[in-house]
C-alpha cells in the first residue's frame, strides 16, 4: 500500500534525467569542441570563455558540475528502478515511507530527512 502517485513522479523522474542529460551533453559538446571553431548557438559563450584568464578554472568547474550531473542521474535512474519494484518512496535505511513532501522537493530521495540526518552527522 502506497499513497505515492508513482506516476506523476516517474513523469518528474524522466522530466529531471532529460534536463540532466542535456547537461552533460552540453559539459562533453564544450570540451570536444574547445579547440576547434564550431557552429551554432553556443559559439559565443564558447569564445567568450576561451577567450578569459580563468579558462583552467572554468574547466575544472565544469568537471564539477559533471561530477554532480552524472551522481544525480544515477540518483534518478536507481528511484526510477524503485518505482518500476514498488519500492519507491520507502526510505532504504529504515523502510519508512519517505514524507511526499521530500519526494516533492527531491524526487530521488532515498532516505527520510531522520536517516538522512543521521547519515550526515556520521
Ligand atoms: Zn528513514
Amino acid at each position: 500500500m502506497s499513497a505515492i502517485d508513482t506516476d506523476r513522479f516517474r513523469e518528474l523522474l524522466v522530466e529531471e534525467r532529460k534536463r540532466v542529460v542535456a547537461a552533460l551533453q552540453n559539459l562533453h559538446d564544450d570540451h570536444a569542441g574547445s579547440l576547434t571553431e564550431e557552429s551554432g548557438e553556443e559559439t559565443a559563450f564558447d569564445n567568450h570563455l576561451a577567450d578569459t584568464a580563468t579558462e583552467t578554472y572554468d574547466r575544472e568547474l565544469d568537471y564539477t558540475l559533471e561530477e554532480n550531473s552524472e551522481h544525480v542521474l544515477a540518483d534518478i535512474e536507481a528511484a526510477l528502478k524503485r518505482i518500476d519494484d514498488g519500492t519507491y518512496g520507502i526510505c532504504t535505511s529504515r523502510g519508512e515511507q519517505i514524507p511526499v513532501e521530500r519526494l516533492e522537493a527531491l524526487p530521488w530521495a532515498t532516505l527520510c530527512i531522520d536517516c538522512q540526518r543521521d547519515r550526515e552527522r556520521r
